[in-house]
C-alpha cells in the first residue's frame, strides 16, 4: 500500500492530523480580509485564544510558523543591554540559542546533553548572580520528548525580575502551562501541535510588562504592531486567511472539549503509549520522569534501524511516526500523540511494531503493548 494521506494514522511530532470541521473551513473562496467578514473572524479568534493559554493576556496571531513567533518575542524582547540565559537541552534549544544570539551578545547558554533534564541548579546559580534580564527556554523539547520542569525555576526567575520568555511550540493545548502562576511573559504557540490546526501560524500570548518592554527591532514580526492591530479585530499585513479560517475552526474544535479535557485526554494517551513501549520490551529516550505527554521519544531495539521501521510502518499499515533529527538519527523514533490523536491511532501504530518485532524474533510477550492500550482506554 503506497502512503495515503486522505486515511493515514498520521502520529509524527507535528503537525499532526486535522479534523475534518477545520479542513472544511479552509476551503473557502477568496475573502476581503479588511472586509466585515474577516474583522469578525480575527475578533472570534481573539476571543477564543484565552481557551488556547488557559490565561488571559495580550494574544495575536502571527501568519508563520512557530519559528516566527519565537523570532518576534526574542526581537522584540531580548534585551541587548543585559544577560540574557538560555537553556538548551536539545534541537530546539539549540536553536533558540542560535536565535538570540542574533539578537544579543550578551548570552549565557547553560546547555544539558540532549534528552537530559533541565539544569535546574545551574539555572538558579545563574539567576543568584543577580544580572539575568531575560531567561529563554523550551517547556516541551519536541526533538528528544522530554518536558522541561519549568516549575522549579519559576519562582527565582520571577524573583530575579527577568523576563520569562517560553517557546511552548509542542506545549501549549497538550501540556499543563499555567502561564500566570508561572510568572511567564511570553508564550509561542504553533499552530500544528496541540490545537490540531494546520501548520503555518503562530500564537503568541505576552504579559503586560512584556508588552510595555517590546522593543521595535522587526518590522514584519513588530509584536506592538500586531497587538494595536488585533484590537481593532485586524492584522498589520495580509494574514494567511484560510488558515485563520481553519484557526477558528480550531479553536472552536478545543473549546468544545475544553482545554483541561484536552490536556488530562493527552495525558492518558501519553501513559499508555509509555506503557505500551515498556510491554515491547524498548526504552525511553529520556528519563520517565521527564517524559513528554505530546510527544513519545523510543529507542531504537537493539540491532534495528527506524528507518526500516518506519519504512514497513507506513507501506505494510498506512502508519506514520517520526525519526530522531540531527545528532539522534538513526537513534530513536518519535510518536506524537496531540491535538486530536485518539485510541485507535495508538492500536494501529502498536498492532504494526508488534508485528514488526515479531517478523525480526524481537517480541516478548505477543499482544502485551495492545493489551496495555486496550486496558487503559476509557
Ligand atoms: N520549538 C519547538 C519545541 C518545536 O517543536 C518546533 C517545531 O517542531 C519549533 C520550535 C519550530 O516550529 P516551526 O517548525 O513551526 O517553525
Amino acid at each position: 500500500m503506497t502512503f495515503d494521506p486522505e486515511t493515514t494514522t498520521f502520529l509524527i511530532a507535528g503537525p499532526v492530523r486535522i479534523h475534518p470541521r477545520v479542513l472544511r473551513a479552509m476551503s473557502m473562496p477568496s475573502v476581503n480580509h479588511r472586509g466585515e467578514f474577516f474583522h469578525g473572524v480575527v475578533r472570534e479568534i481573539r476571543e477564543l485564544l484565552p481557551v488556547l493559554f488557559g490565561a488571559r493576556g495580550h494574544q495575536v496571531i502571527l501568519s508563520g510558523s512557530g519559528t516566527a513567533g519565537l523570532e518576534a518575542v526574542y526581537s522584540g524582547l531580548v534585551p541587548t543591554d543585559g544577560r540574557t540565559l538560555v537553556v538548551s537541552n536539545g534541537n530546539f534549544g539549540q536553536r533558540t540559542d542560535a536565535l538570540v544570539r542574533r539578537i544579543s551578545s550578551h548570552v549565557t547558554t547553560l546547555s544539558a546533553p540532549w534528552g537530559q533534564p533541565l539544569p535546574t541548579d545551574a539555572v538558579l546559580a545563574e539567576l543568584a548572580r543577580g544580572d539575568v534580564r531575560a531567561v529563554c527556554l523550551v517547556h516541551n523539547e519536541t526533538s528528544v520528548g522530554l518536558v522541561n520542569d519549568l516549575a522549579s525555576i519559576a519562582p527565582a526567575v520571577r524573583d530575579s525580575g527577568a523576563l520569562f520568555l517560553v517557546d511552548g511550540v509542542s506545549a501549549v493545548a497538550g501540556i499543563p502551562l499555567p502561564i500566570e502562576a508561572w510568572g511567564i511573559d511570553a508564550v509561542v504557540a504553533g499552530s500544528q501541535k496541540g490545537l490540531a490546526a494546520p501548520a503555518g501560524l503562530a500564537l503568541v500570548h505576552l504579559s503586560d510588562r512584556a508588552v510595555a518592554a517590546l522593543q521595535p527591532r522587526a518590522f514584519y514580526l513588530d509584536l506592538a504592531r500586531h497587538l494595536k492591530a488585533i484590537e481593532k479585530n485586524d492584522t498589520p499585513w495580509t494574514p494567511a486567511v484560510p488558515l485563520f479560517l481553519a484557526l477558528r475552526e480550531a479553536l472552536l474544535l478545543l473549546r468544545e472539549e475544553g482545554l483541561d479535557q484536552r490536556l488530562a485526554r493527552t495525558h492518558a494517551l501519553a501513559e499508555a503509549t509509555r506503557a505500551a513501549v515498556d510491554a515491547l520490551g524498548l526504552e525511553l529516550f529520556p528519563e520517565r520522569r521527564w517524559a513528554s505527554d505530546t510527544v513519545t521519544a523510543i529507542r531504537n531495539p537493539a540491532g534495528m534501524g527506524d528507518a526500516e521501521i518506519r519504512k514497513v510502518l507506513e507501506r505494510d499499515y498506512n502508519v506514520l511516526v517520526q525519526g530522531g533529527q540531527e545528532a539522534l538519527v538513526g537513534k530513536i523514533f518519535r510518536i506524537g500523540h496531540m491535538g486530536i490523536a485518539s485510541w485507535p491511532d495508538l492500536l494501529a501504530v502498536f498492532a504494526g511494531l508488534e508485528r514488526i518485532l515479531a517478523k525480526a524474533g524481537r517480541l516478548p510477550a505477543p499482544g502485551a503493548s495492545l493489551r496495555a492500550l486496550v486496558e487503559r482506554m476509557p
